[in-house]
């Protein structure tokens, strides 16, 4: 077992596009192991590797259904959409409200490296679609407004 770190703001990794992987490896599999233990220790519903400082795309997501481990996810197609508050590991003390797709089919390898499509909606559909956006260097704060992303700035220096 690694003892993998959390990554948090404003640590640049955390902004860099995640590499793909070529093949899936046991190299792979070790990691996604590494992340799903590190995402239930800090009781989050998913984990991108790039927030543990891995720069591959791999996620691991478990909203109280299973743990799903993915390799290259993409979203292959949206339907709908639902305004919900979140919150990010990686940007603690902070919650955005943000407007994703209400379903999504996503794309991705399996550990065993094949590929699989999965439809999922609700909390899973939004928790895959923020991993998502951590494999392509955006958070949460992405989505504020200019006036809170202001004011967000302001508070981060006073902090200082
Ligand atoms: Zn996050």
């Amino acid at each position: 077992m690694a003892d993998l770190k959390l990554v948090k703001l404003p640590n640049s990794i955390l902004r860099k596009k995640a590499q793909k992987v070529g093949k899936v490896t046991t190299i792979e599999r070790s990691m996604l192991d590494d992340m799903a233990e590190a995402m239930y220790l800090s009781q989050g519903v998913g984990l991108a590797a790039v927030q543990v400082g891995i720069d591959r795309q791999l996620a691991v997501v478990d909203t109280g259904d299973g743990l799903i481990k993915m390799v290259n996810p993409a979203i292959v197609k949206k339907e709908g959409y639902e305004t919900k508050e979140e919150g990010c590991l990686s940007c603690p003390g902070e919650c955005v409200k943000i407007k994703r797709a209400k379903k999504i089919t996503v794309s991705y390898l399996t550990e065993e490296g094949e590929v699989r499509e999965l439809k999922a909606d609700g909390l899973l559909a939004r928790a895959i679609q923020h991993e998502i956006d951590h494999l392509g260097g955006t958070l949460i704060i992405d989505y504020l407004g200019p006036i809170k992303k202001l004011l967000l700035r302001t508070k981060k220096r006073k902090n200082k």
